[in-house]
Protein backbone atom coordinates (compact mmCIF):
# COMPACT_ATOMS: atom_id res chain seq x y z
CA UNK A 1 0.00 0.00 0.00
CA UNK A 2 1.21 3.37 -1.26
CA UNK A 3 2.41 5.98 1.96
CA UNK A 4 -1.11 8.37 1.79
CA UNK A 5 0.42 12.10 2.65
CA UNK A 6 -1.90 15.29 2.62
CA UNK A 7 -0.36 17.96 3.67
CA UNK A 8 -1.88 20.70 5.51
CA UNK A 9 -4.04 23.05 3.51
CA UNK A 10 -7.14 23.24 1.71
CA UNK A 11 -6.06 21.48 -2.13
CA UNK A 12 -3.73 18.94 -3.13
CA UNK A 13 -1.98 18.83 -5.53
CA UNK A 14 0.20 15.29 -5.93
CA UNK A 15 -1.67 12.77 -3.11
CA UNK A 16 -0.87 9.14 -3.46
CA UNK A 17 -3.71 7.20 -3.19
CA UNK A 18 -3.96 3.57 -1.55
CA UNK A 19 -5.10 2.57 -4.71
CA UNK A 20 -6.78 -0.71 -4.20
CA UNK A 21 -7.78 -1.79 -7.52
CA UNK A 22 -5.06 -0.86 -10.33
CA UNK A 23 -6.98 -2.12 -13.55
CA UNK A 24 -7.08 1.61 -14.58
CA UNK A 25 -3.50 4.19 -13.99
CA UNK A 26 -3.08 7.08 -12.60
CA UNK A 27 -1.38 9.86 -14.87
CA UNK A 28 0.61 11.28 -12.11
CA UNK A 29 2.14 14.67 -13.83
CA UNK A 30 -0.97 15.72 -16.11
CA UNK A 31 -0.54 19.57 -18.14
CA UNK A 32 -3.91 19.90 -16.54
CA UNK A 33 -3.14 19.66 -13.14
CA UNK A 34 -4.45 17.69 -9.89
CA UNK A 35 -6.20 19.99 -7.30
CA UNK A 36 -8.56 18.16 -5.06
CA UNK A 37 -10.19 19.97 -1.92
CA UNK A 38 -9.36 17.53 1.11
CA UNK A 39 -12.88 17.63 1.76
CA UNK A 40 -13.84 15.53 -1.13
CA UNK A 41 -10.61 13.74 -0.83
CA UNK A 42 -12.47 12.42 2.50
CA UNK A 43 -15.29 11.49 0.34
CA UNK A 44 -13.48 8.97 -1.54
CA UNK A 45 -14.90 5.46 -1.05
CA UNK A 46 -12.91 3.12 -2.81
CA UNK A 47 -9.34 4.23 -4.32
CA UNK A 48 -10.37 3.54 -7.78
CA UNK A 49 -11.75 4.74 -10.69
CA UNK A 50 -15.11 3.00 -9.96
CA UNK A 51 -15.53 5.56 -7.42
CA UNK A 52 -17.30 8.60 -8.74
CA UNK A 53 -15.46 11.62 -6.82
CA UNK A 54 -11.79 9.54 -7.30
CA UNK A 55 -12.98 9.37 -11.15
CA UNK A 56 -14.06 13.14 -11.22
CA UNK A 57 -10.66 14.63 -10.00
CA UNK A 58 -7.90 12.00 -10.02
CA UNK A 59 -5.90 11.86 -13.41
CA UNK A 60 -6.02 9.00 -15.64
CA UNK A 61 -3.79 7.60 -18.24
CA UNK A 62 -6.81 7.82 -20.38
CA UNK A 63 -6.63 11.47 -20.52
CA UNK A 64 -3.62 11.03 -23.19
CA UNK A 65 -5.85 9.38 -25.78
CA UNK A 66 -5.79 11.50 -29.20
CA UNK A 67 -9.10 12.04 -31.05
CA UNK A 68 -10.04 14.27 -33.79
CA UNK A 69 -13.74 14.93 -32.59
CA UNK A 70 -11.75 15.88 -29.28
CA UNK A 71 -10.29 19.34 -29.47
CA UNK A 72 -8.77 22.24 -27.50
CA UNK A 73 -11.74 24.62 -28.04
CA UNK A 74 -14.56 22.83 -28.80
CA UNK A 75 -17.04 25.31 -29.00
CA UNK A 76 -15.03 27.98 -30.98
CA UNK A 77 -15.09 30.30 -27.98
CA UNK A 78 -12.27 32.56 -29.08
CA UNK A 79 -14.51 33.58 -32.02
CA UNK A 80 -16.76 35.41 -29.92
CA UNK A 81 -14.40 36.87 -27.25
CA UNK A 82 -14.47 40.43 -26.33
CA UNK A 83 -11.55 40.53 -23.98
CA UNK A 84 -12.87 38.12 -21.38
CA UNK A 85 -16.12 38.12 -22.28
CA UNK A 86 -18.01 35.70 -24.24
CA UNK A 87 -20.78 37.10 -26.58
CA UNK A 88 -22.39 34.33 -28.13
CA UNK A 89 -25.95 34.04 -27.24
CA UNK A 90 -28.64 37.01 -27.71
CA UNK A 91 -29.76 38.92 -24.52
CA UNK A 92 -26.74 37.60 -22.60
CA UNK A 93 -22.87 36.80 -22.20
CA UNK A 94 -20.76 34.60 -20.28
CA UNK A 95 -17.84 36.29 -18.01
CA UNK A 96 -14.54 34.19 -17.60
CA UNK A 97 -13.81 36.42 -13.99
CA UNK A 98 -10.77 34.13 -13.86
CA UNK A 99 -8.64 31.31 -15.21
CA UNK A 100 -8.60 29.70 -11.53
CA UNK A 101 -10.57 27.01 -10.04
CA UNK A 102 -10.68 25.78 -6.78
CA UNK A 103 -10.90 22.05 -7.65
CA UNK A 104 -9.77 20.60 -11.01
CA UNK A 105 -12.29 18.35 -12.81
CA UNK A 106 -10.63 16.21 -15.37
CA UNK A 107 -13.62 16.12 -17.78
CA UNK A 108 -13.71 19.89 -18.07
CA UNK A 109 -13.91 21.96 -20.74
CA UNK A 110 -12.11 24.64 -20.54
CA UNK A 111 -9.02 22.01 -19.35
CA UNK A 112 -6.74 23.25 -22.03
CA UNK A 113 -7.03 26.52 -21.56
CA UNK A 114 -3.90 27.77 -19.20
CA UNK A 115 -5.18 27.72 -15.74
CA UNK A 116 -3.36 30.67 -14.08
CA UNK A 117 -4.78 33.63 -11.97
CA UNK A 118 -6.08 36.47 -14.31
CA UNK A 119 -4.05 39.79 -13.83
CA UNK A 120 -6.83 41.75 -15.43
CA UNK A 121 -9.58 41.91 -12.01
CA UNK A 122 -10.99 45.82 -13.38
CA UNK A 123 -12.68 44.25 -16.39
CA UNK A 124 -12.75 47.54 -17.79
CA UNK A 125 -12.94 46.65 -21.39
CA UNK A 126 -15.54 43.63 -20.97
CA UNK A 127 -17.81 46.48 -18.73
CA UNK A 128 -17.17 49.09 -21.33
CA UNK A 129 -18.65 46.04 -24.15
CA UNK A 130 -21.58 45.30 -21.72
CA UNK A 131 -22.24 48.86 -21.51
CA UNK A 132 -22.52 49.80 -24.91
CA UNK A 133 -24.66 46.85 -25.80
CA UNK A 134 -28.43 47.64 -24.90
CA UNK A 135 -29.33 44.02 -26.30
CA UNK A 136 -27.60 41.99 -23.13
CA UNK A 137 -29.86 41.34 -20.39
CA UNK A 138 -27.90 39.05 -18.42
CA UNK A 139 -24.17 38.81 -17.46
CA UNK A 140 -23.38 35.15 -16.46
CA UNK A 141 -20.07 34.75 -14.19
CA UNK A 142 -17.85 31.84 -15.23
CA UNK A 143 -14.44 31.04 -15.74
CA UNK A 144 -12.49 29.51 -13.93
CA UNK A 145 -14.28 29.61 -10.69
CA UNK A 146 -15.83 33.38 -10.07
CA UNK A 147 -15.80 32.54 -6.34
CA UNK A 148 -11.85 31.94 -6.31
CA UNK A 149 -12.04 35.55 -6.65
CA UNK A 150 -11.42 37.56 -3.35
CA UNK A 151 -14.30 39.24 -1.66
CA UNK A 152 -13.50 42.82 -2.96
CA UNK A 153 -12.87 41.98 -6.75
CA UNK A 154 -16.08 40.13 -6.58
CA UNK A 155 -18.39 43.15 -5.12
CA UNK A 156 -16.31 45.77 -7.11
CA UNK A 157 -17.70 43.34 -10.41
CA UNK A 158 -21.14 42.94 -9.27
CA UNK A 159 -21.27 46.14 -8.23
CA UNK A 160 -19.92 47.71 -11.77
CA UNK A 161 -22.49 45.18 -13.70
CA UNK A 162 -25.11 46.04 -11.54
CA UNK A 163 -25.01 50.49 -12.16
CA UNK A 164 -25.78 49.18 -15.70
CA UNK A 165 -29.20 49.94 -16.13
CA UNK A 166 -29.86 47.36 -19.14
CA UNK A 167 -28.10 44.53 -17.28
CA UNK A 168 -31.77 43.18 -15.26
CA UNK A 169 -29.67 39.84 -13.99
CA UNK A 170 -26.76 38.75 -13.22
CA UNK A 171 -26.00 34.35 -13.00
CA UNK A 172 -23.41 33.05 -10.68
CA UNK A 173 -21.99 29.35 -12.18
CA UNK A 174 -19.44 28.18 -9.60
CA UNK A 175 -18.54 24.33 -8.53
CA UNK A 176 -16.58 26.06 -5.61
CA UNK A 177 -19.06 25.27 -2.98
CA UNK A 178 -18.58 21.53 -3.57
CA UNK A 179 -15.18 21.23 -2.27
CA UNK A 180 -15.17 24.58 -0.25
CA UNK A 181 -18.66 25.24 1.38
CA UNK A 182 -16.78 27.68 3.74
CA UNK A 183 -16.69 29.94 0.77
CA UNK A 184 -20.24 31.06 1.25
CA UNK A 185 -18.81 33.26 4.24
CA UNK A 186 -20.87 36.23 5.96
CA UNK A 187 -18.93 38.65 4.07
CA UNK A 188 -19.73 37.07 0.88
CA UNK A 189 -23.34 36.72 1.22
CA UNK A 190 -23.45 39.95 2.66
CA UNK A 191 -22.25 41.27 -0.77
CA UNK A 192 -24.83 38.83 -2.57
CA UNK A 193 -27.59 40.62 -0.22
CA UNK A 194 -26.23 43.72 -1.51
CA UNK A 195 -26.59 42.96 -4.55
CA UNK A 196 -29.39 45.59 -6.57
CA UNK A 197 -30.40 43.18 -9.39
CA UNK A 198 -31.66 40.08 -9.08
CA UNK A 199 -29.26 37.10 -8.72
CA UNK A 200 -29.46 33.37 -10.15
CA UNK A 201 -26.95 30.76 -8.31
CA UNK A 202 -26.08 28.00 -10.60
CA UNK A 203 -24.39 25.34 -8.97
CA UNK A 204 -22.08 22.62 -10.45
CA UNK A 205 -22.46 19.22 -8.54
CA UNK A 206 -22.44 15.56 -10.37
CA UNK A 207 -22.96 13.00 -7.86
CA UNK A 208 -24.85 12.75 -4.63
CA UNK A 209 -20.99 11.16 -3.13
CA UNK A 210 -20.41 15.21 -3.03
CA UNK A 211 -22.88 16.37 -1.13
CA UNK A 212 -23.49 17.10 2.30
CA UNK A 213 -25.46 18.56 5.11
CA UNK A 214 -22.34 21.06 5.06
CA UNK A 215 -22.80 22.10 1.70
CA UNK A 216 -26.83 22.53 1.56
CA UNK A 217 -26.66 24.29 5.04
CA UNK A 218 -24.34 26.66 3.80
CA UNK A 219 -26.70 26.92 0.02
CA UNK A 220 -29.29 27.45 2.65
CA UNK A 221 -28.17 30.96 3.32
CA UNK A 222 -28.02 31.70 -0.22
CA UNK A 223 -31.31 30.65 -0.44
CA UNK A 224 -32.65 32.78 2.37
CA UNK A 225 -31.68 35.68 0.61
CA UNK A 226 -34.24 34.98 -1.83
CA UNK A 227 -31.52 34.03 -4.58
CA UNK A 228 -32.97 31.03 -7.11
CA UNK A 229 -30.09 28.10 -6.37
CA UNK A 230 -30.23 25.59 -9.48
CA UNK A 231 -28.00 23.22 -10.87
CA UNK A 232 -26.50 22.08 -13.66
CA UNK A 233 -24.15 18.33 -14.34
CA UNK A 234 -22.68 16.76 -16.95
CA UNK A 235 -23.55 13.26 -18.13
CA UNK A 236 -20.23 11.30 -17.41
CA UNK A 237 -19.32 7.50 -18.23
CA UNK A 238 -18.59 5.82 -15.20
CA UNK A 239 -19.30 8.28 -12.76
CA UNK A 240 -23.38 9.47 -12.94
CA UNK A 241 -24.61 8.05 -16.25
CA UNK A 242 -27.23 5.76 -14.89
CA UNK A 243 -30.59 6.07 -13.82
CA UNK A 244 -30.47 5.64 -10.78
CA UNK A 245 -27.09 8.12 -9.94
CA UNK A 246 -28.85 10.83 -11.25
CA UNK A 247 -32.74 9.74 -9.64
CA UNK A 248 -30.59 9.72 -6.79
CA UNK A 249 -28.78 12.94 -7.17
CA UNK A 250 -32.13 15.12 -8.25
CA UNK A 251 -34.28 13.53 -5.47
CA UNK A 252 -31.44 14.89 -2.88
CA UNK A 253 -31.56 18.14 -4.69
CA UNK A 254 -35.12 18.86 -4.82
CA UNK A 255 -35.34 17.61 -0.77
CA UNK A 256 -33.25 21.06 -0.34
CA UNK A 257 -35.40 23.13 -2.69
CA UNK A 258 -32.74 23.24 -5.27
CA UNK A 259 -33.76 23.18 -8.71
CA UNK A 260 -31.62 21.09 -11.50
CA UNK A 261 -31.44 23.22 -14.15
CA UNK A 262 -29.27 21.68 -17.10
CA UNK A 263 -27.74 18.19 -17.85
CA UNK A 264 -25.03 18.57 -20.12
CA UNK A 265 -23.91 16.05 -22.56
CA UNK A 266 -20.04 16.55 -22.82
CA UNK A 267 -18.58 18.92 -24.37
CA UNK A 268 -16.07 17.29 -27.01
CA UNK A 269 -12.61 18.41 -25.04
CA UNK A 270 -9.42 16.88 -26.13
CA UNK A 271 -7.88 14.17 -23.23
CA UNK A 272 -12.31 14.23 -22.02
CA UNK A 273 -13.44 10.97 -24.57
CA UNK A 274 -13.33 8.35 -21.73
CA UNK A 275 -16.06 10.28 -19.89
CA UNK A 276 -18.58 10.15 -22.93
CA UNK A 277 -21.72 8.93 -23.16
CA UNK A 278 -24.04 8.78 -26.53
CA UNK A 279 -27.06 10.78 -26.93
CA UNK A 280 -28.99 7.72 -27.22
CA UNK A 281 -28.38 6.30 -23.31
CA UNK A 282 -28.25 9.96 -22.45
CA UNK A 283 -31.92 10.07 -24.14
CA UNK A 284 -33.20 6.56 -22.20
CA UNK A 285 -31.79 7.62 -18.82
CA UNK A 286 -33.75 11.05 -19.52
CA UNK A 287 -37.20 9.46 -20.07
CA UNK A 288 -36.40 7.19 -17.34
CA UNK A 289 -36.07 9.90 -14.85
CA UNK A 290 -39.60 11.54 -16.31
CA UNK A 291 -41.53 9.48 -15.24
CA UNK A 292 -40.44 8.58 -11.90
CA UNK A 293 -39.55 12.20 -10.69
CA UNK A 294 -41.73 15.55 -10.47
CA UNK A 295 -41.75 17.93 -13.76
CA UNK A 296 -39.04 20.42 -11.61
CA UNK A 297 -36.73 17.68 -10.69
CA UNK A 298 -35.61 16.51 -14.10
CA UNK A 299 -33.55 19.03 -15.70
CA UNK A 300 -33.21 19.55 -19.81
CA UNK A 301 -30.99 17.69 -21.10
CA UNK A 302 -28.59 19.82 -23.31
CA UNK A 303 -25.75 20.02 -25.62
CA UNK A 304 -23.73 23.00 -26.65
CA UNK A 305 -23.34 22.78 -30.50
CA UNK A 306 -21.15 25.75 -32.27
CA UNK A 307 -22.76 27.93 -34.43
CA UNK A 308 -26.09 27.90 -32.59
CA UNK A 309 -27.95 30.55 -31.01
CA UNK A 310 -28.70 28.50 -27.68
CA UNK A 311 -28.15 25.13 -26.11
CA UNK A 312 -29.64 22.58 -28.03
CA UNK A 313 -32.47 20.42 -26.19
CA UNK A 314 -31.78 16.78 -26.48
CA UNK A 315 -34.68 15.88 -24.32
C1 LIG B 1 -24.41 28.25 -21.77
C2 LIG B 1 -24.04 29.60 -22.13
C3 LIG B 1 -24.86 30.69 -21.81
C4 LIG B 1 -26.13 30.54 -21.02
O1 LIG B 1 -27.10 29.84 -21.70
P1 LIG B 1 -28.49 29.55 -21.00
O2 LIG B 1 -29.15 28.59 -21.92
O3 LIG B 1 -29.21 30.83 -20.88
O4 LIG B 1 -28.21 28.95 -19.66
C5 LIG B 1 -24.49 31.94 -22.23
N1 LIG B 1 -23.36 32.14 -22.93
C6 LIG B 1 -22.55 31.12 -23.26
C7 LIG B 1 -21.33 31.40 -24.06
C8 LIG B 1 -22.86 29.82 -22.85
O5 LIG B 1 -22.02 28.82 -23.16
S1 LIG C 1 -15.00 23.60 -11.56
FE1 LIG C 1 -15.82 23.85 -13.66
S2 LIG C 1 -14.36 25.15 -14.74
FE2 LIG C 1 -13.34 24.33 -12.89
S3 LIG C 1 -12.31 22.48 -13.54
FE3 LIG C 1 -14.31 21.87 -12.79
S4 LIG C 1 -15.63 21.83 -14.63
FE4 LIG C 1 -13.79 23.02 -15.12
Amino acid sequence: MMKQHFPQGSCIKFPSFPQKNPIEEIWENPAFSWNIPVSLIHKIQTYDFSDPIFAQFVPSIKEKIKDKNFSTDPLNEKTFMHGQLIHKYHNRALLLCTKTCAMHCRFCFRKNMSFSPCNNSHFSHELNYIENNESLSEIILSGGDPLTLKDDIFKNLLDNLSSIAHIKTIRIHTRMPIGFPNRISQQFLETLRACKKQLFFILHTNHVQELDNEIFNALKKIQMLGIPLLTQSVLLKGINHSFLDLKNLYSLLIEHGIIPYYLHQLDKAEGTKHFAVSINDGTKIMKKLSEELPGYAVPKYVQDICGKKNKTILC
